[in-house]
């Protein structure tokens, strides 16, 4: 019989939730993660979608996060459009993110080691994992290990570089003239990505996420320094933090060769390459894919249904976000970026708005957005 002891290599959000629905559920769970709860560069936006999946989210008492009401949005031609947000969505520190997710993995009776695992072999029917103090056997190896991922990179092979987005950022002041409930959004021209300002309790989040080697580093800092000059009404506060970073943003071929498992391994969350290419949205699918594995082994159907599951759940859906990013990003609709198209007419019209509220809100499906646009037109 199978040994299905965990080992999970990463305690961020899919290998902490990954971790409590295993224990919960009965399985022994080893949880590696050397940082505990840390402030991994992140915009912290956990969109509607997540939120009314995993209520758990919302208003925890010891782990607060800021609500986001209104959101506004600048094109690449300089049109800017504000809309409340029908369902709000949340922005938390990645602090309290990570530990509010290490607290459930804990409290459901995972074990937690505060070591970074430094190698993994075969061993008898399953895995030997070693730390710098230890050895410890499991059946199965996950690696919840986020875009660097060394379990992914000597299981499954390295993400393409076509195939990774680069991230700069700061963590900084609030701005007195800029309400905390509102994220600002600009699309600069040309730019596979966007610039970002998503407000925390206490600070805010900046950043700047575009395709990797499209543009230098030191021209998107210079994209990102002018948002915030913006943003401010004058100079960067002298304390604001500095972050990059790499996310997965697999390109259209590499959707339909993704594999998330292997002989006795899994890889779920940035490991796997599950994020949104279109917006980078990536912790409500490292909550989902860990969700969908705990309960393949909880079902009975193991590794081969998690491999079926990722797929039918949301793989799908975002294989046709990364068909439309290119078209979304660099496209022309009518003489315009289609992006200046797209704020004109949500501008205008109170369906296509609820399209785009829906999509920022992560609840538009990208199988669906066509057939919903159309349907959405008709309704003023
Ligand atoms: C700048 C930026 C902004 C983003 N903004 C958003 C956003 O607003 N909303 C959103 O939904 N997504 C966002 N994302 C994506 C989101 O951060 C990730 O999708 C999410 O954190 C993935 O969770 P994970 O648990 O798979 O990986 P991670 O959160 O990366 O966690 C991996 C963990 O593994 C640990 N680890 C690594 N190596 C080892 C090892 N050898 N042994 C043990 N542990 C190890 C690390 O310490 C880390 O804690 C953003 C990403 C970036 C870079």
């Amino acid at each position: 019989m199978q040994d299905t002891s965990f080992a999970i290599v990463g305690g961020g959000p899919s290998g902490s939730f990954a971790a409590a629905e295993l224990a919960r559920s009965g399985f022994s769970v080893t949880l590696f993660e050397p940082k505990g709860a840390w402030e991994k560069p992140c915009g912290g936006g956990v969109t509607t979608k997540a939120l009314e999946r995993y209520a758990f989210l919302l208003d925890h008492p010891s782990w607060p996060s800021q609500t986001i009401d209104r959101i506004a949005l600048v094109a690449p031609g300089g049109r800017r459009l504000e809309m409340a947000l029908e369902r709000p969505f949340r922005v938390y520190d990645r602090t309290r993110l990570n530990g509010l997710l290490l607290e459930r993995a804990r409290e459901a009776g995972a074990t937690v080691v505060a070591e970074s695992v430094s190698r993994f072999e075969r061993a008898d029917a399953g895995w030997r994992v070693t730390t710098r103090s230890g050895e410890y056997a499991a059946g199965v190896l996950v690696g919840a290990d986020g875009a660097g991922s060394v379990v992914r990179r000597d299981l499954a092979g390295r993400f393409r570089p076509g195939d990774v987005a680069l991230t700069v950022g700061y963590n900084a002041p609030p701005s007195l003239g800029r309400p905390l409930t509102t994220v600002d959004i600009e699309f600069p021209p040309r730019l596979t990505g966007y610039v970002w300002a998503f407000p925390r309790t206490d600070h805010v989040n900046f950043g700047v996420i575009n395709r990797l080697n499209e543009r230098p580093a030191a021209e998107l800092k210079t994209l990102l320094h002018d948002f915030m000059e913006r943003y401010y009404g004058g100079p960067i506060p002298e304390s604001a933090e500095f972050y990059g970073a790499k996310v997965p943003m697999l390109g259209h071929g590499s959707w339909r060769e993704a594999r998330a498992t292997g002989d006795g391994w899994a890889l779920i969350g940035d490991a796997a390459g599950f994020v949104d290419p279109i917006t980078g949205e990536g912790i409500y699918f490292a909550i989902r894919s860990a969700e969908l594995l705990a309960s393949s082994f909880v079902e009975g159907s193991g590794l081969a249904g998690y491999e079926r599951a990722w797929f039918e759940d949301f793989g799908e859906d975002l294989e046709v976000a990364s068909k439309y990013l290119d078209r979304f990003y660099r496209g022309r609709f009518l003489g315009a970026p289609v992006i200046d198209r797209a704020v004109g007419l949500s501008a205008r019209h109170a369906g296509f708005r609820r399209v785009m509220a829906r999509a920022l809100g992560g609840e538009q499906s990208y199988l669906t957005l066509k057939r919903d646009l159309v349907i959405n037109a008709l309704r003023f």
